[in-house]
């Protein structure tokens, strides 16, 4: 056994998300799409364009991302994971706020 704190035998991160047509899978079959932002209105300035398309939160906590099923359905949708333990909670095509 490996002392406490190596990564000896570990050959990437592993967890599962439900998706919703699908069922529970492997992290492996989907791509990450990034977390879900609110697109600005057409004809909204410069300013508010560049935040949606470069600025990112980064949260260490509980993020809303986009997530493609790229070896299942081949469906986008969305989940909420704890970027901090991958312990995903409420997956649904378009989650409602709440
Ligand atoms: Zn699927």
């Amino acid at each position: 056994m490996p002392p406490a704190g190596t990564c000896e035998g570990l050959t990437g991160v592993s967890f599962l998300i439900g998706c919703p047509l699908c069922g529970e899978r492997d992290v492996a079959e989907f791509r990450y799409g990034g977390e879900v932002l609110a697109r600005p209105a057409p004809g909204s300035d410069v300013a508010a364009w560049s935040g949606y398309l470069y600025a990112r939160r980064n949260v260490a906590g509980v993020e809303r991302a986009w997530w493609f099923h790229r070896s299942g359905c081949r469906r986008w949708f969305q989940a909420e994971r704890d970027t901090r333990t991958n312990a995903v909670g409420r997956v649904d095509w378009r989650l409602a706020d709440g």
